[in-house]
């Protein structure tokens, strides 16, 4: 896997939550926050060059941001996927609650922060360095990763 191209990082608007999520768990950085208005995504996106993705045709004008004009999930994750090359990186995934960076998290230091079943049954733990939110790879995660592949995504 190449290092050499920096890695396109998103503000995204109310209106692409799902997406926001998605991209964070691709290994995207990307911003989404409900309470941020259309001129505070664009000038959070316009502080740290990140592209803006959006529904608003408005908000579309805003140098290198791009009109998303779908409401369905996948073909959003297509059309990014498309225009930006988005792969999946384990390396880069995000917390997709706040967007923080997920450190690994030894797997005793876990104990007591996750559900017992959680627990005996994985081995790696990460935690978010934003909010603190563990994670781990459960039933829910080879469903991500199958939807993953599906898109051309992984
Ligand atoms: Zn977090």
């Amino acid at each position: 896997m190449s290092e050499d191209v920096p890695k396109p990082t998103f503000a995204v608007d109310q209106m692409l939550g799902s997406l926001a999520k998605w991209l964070r768990m691709l290994g995207y950085d990307t911003i989404y926050d409900k309470t941020m208005d259309d001129k505070q995504i664009a000038a959070a996106a316009r502080a740290d060059n990140r592209f803006v993705l959006t529904r608003d045709k408005e908000l579309s004008k805003e140098p290198g941001a791009m009109l998303i004009e779908t409401e369905d999930l996948e073909a959003q994750l297509t059309v990014v996927r498309e225009k930006f090359g988005l792969k999946f990186s384990e390396d880069t995934i995000r917390c997709t609650q706040c967007n923080g960076e997920l450190v690994s998290l030894p797997k005793e230091e876990a104990n007591g922060s996750v559900p017992e079943g959680a627990f005996a049954s994985n081995d790696k733990f990460w935690k978010c360095g934003g909010c603190g939110k563990v994670y781990w790879r459960g039933s829910h995660w080879l469903g991500i990763m199958e939807r993953f592949r599906k898109l051309n995504l992984a």
